[in-house]
């Protein structure tokens, strides 16, 4: 009775996010084996507080994200960890970058302290400003640097920014770069704002929350260019590893200021003999879920090659797209597309491209959203799902009419 009530008044309301036709967001999927994991870590229940509370939870994330990082073709240095969301790995690299400044709000608190600043370019995510809101590093020191044409950020732009904070007695404190921005995909110029960071002395951040599991593909591995600068990356599973939400992975080749962030001499109940890695030390939270075996299936199970050849399959089907597209009158390509995002409005205006997407989504024919681009409005379709096939794309071509 439960299940069809599951069945009766649940379902209809939910949006299909495991649907091959949704392209809305960052089209995301919960792979069989990936939900396989779920079952069994609910199965099990544990609570990986500290080693000894699961010794294989916290091993097998060890492991896990060892294996992510080479498989990525990321440095070897990096330690690793799994928090929910790329929305909270932002926030703790931030984090880890305000003690790097030597703000020593853990102990002090905000008062008295100097004012630092984040830089981040325009199309960053919002997550940045939230991190800075979390932080009390605060929205109006959130510095959004212009981009160029492509949607990238200007390191001159950034480097006058950061010279103009500096006269002005400001302290910088991070630098965010994005590869692979939520609303075209557009990579920031890492060689160039790394050696930026390098010269000030300022922490990199980079938030590779969408795109960084296309460089399990060699072809993708430009993505890392100047990724040895970086203090903390960040990449989510959960966006195009096929690993169901939540599940996204924290990077950092100084783990030490991480914990000196959020480490504390254990209270007495928290205290152990073994001298092993205790994930509660760096972060916020105690408790934590068993995610690294739903990755480490993901990745066993598939393997390698096979995820690579979805991955290059989804960014096929949004070349196509662009392609077919790029044929038509009516149509204006308003980003160039680097992976499986591709964004235009039509030629009519704002209202007709905004009815389009009405269109689309009360058919249910597919999901898609927007974003604002050079003022215009926007359709936005990312291809990311496991199941999607040119017949799900092509139902976008098919909702856009005849047309010239
Ligand atoms: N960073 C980028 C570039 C994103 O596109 C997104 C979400 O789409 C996020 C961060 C936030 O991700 P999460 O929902 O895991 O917090």
């Amino acid at each position: 009775e439960l299940f069809a009530d599951f069945r009766e008044s649940i379902l209809p309301g939910i949006t299909h996010w495991n649907h091959p036709a949704f392209f809305a967001y960052f089209a995301i999927t919960g792979s069989q084996a990936g939900v396989l994991g779920e079952l069994l870590s609910g199965a099990l229940n544990l609570n990986g507080m500290l080693w000894r509370t699961s010794p294989a939870l916290t091993e097998l994330e060890t492991v896990a994200l060892a294996w992510l990082r080479d498989a990525l073709g990321l440095p070897d240095n990096l330690f690793g960890i799994i928090n929910d969301t790329a929305s909270m790995n932002s926030f703790y690299g931030l984090a880890a970058a305000r003690q790097a400044a030597g703000a020593d709000v853990r102990t002090k608190g905000l008062s008295g302290g100097p004012v630092l600043r984040v830089y981040c370019s325009e199309h960053a995510h919002s997550s940045i400003d939230k991190a800075a809101i979390g932080l009390g590093i605060g929205l109006d020191n959130v510095v959004h640097i212009q981009s160029d044409d492509a949607y990238r950020m200007r390191p001159d732009a950034l480097e006058a920014a950061i010279a103009r904070d500096r006269a002005a007695g400001l302290r910088p404190c991070a630098i965010s770069a994005t590869l692979g921005t939520t609303s075209t995909g557009s990579v920031d110029p890492l060689p160039a704002i790394g050696a930026i960071a390098q010269r000030e002395g300022i922490w990199l951040h980079v938030d590779a929350a969408y795109a960084g599991p296309a460089a399990l593909c060699p072809e993708y591995r430009w993505l890392w260019d100047g990724i040895g600068y970086a203090d903390s990356i960040v990449t989510n599973p959960h966006k195009w590893l096929f690993t169901p939400v939540d599940c996204a992975v924290l990077y950092t080749k100084r783990p030490d200021v991480l914990r000196e962030a959020f480490s504390l001499l254990p209270p007495a109940y928290l205290t152990t003999s073994e001298s092993a890695i205790n994930y509660m030390d760096y972060g916020l939270q105690l408790g934590r879920r068993f995610r690294a075996l739903k990755l480490w299936l993901v990745l066993e199970h598939y393997g390698l090659e096979h995820l690579r050849e979805v991955i290059r399959g989804h960014i096929g089907l949004a070349r196509r797209l662009e392609e077919e597209l790029g044929k038509r009158d009516d149509v204006e390509l308003m980003a160039p597309r680097t992976f499986g995002v591709v964004v235009f409005a039509l030629k009519a205006g704002d209202a007709a491209t905004e009815a389009l997407l009405q269109r689309i989504n009360a058919s249910g024919a597919a999901f898609v959203s927007n974003t604002k681009l050079k003022g215009r409005y926007c359709l936005r379709v990312a291809i990311g799902n496991g199941a999607t096939e040119w017949r799900h794309v092509e139902r976008i071509l098919d909702s856009l009419g005849a047309g010239q």
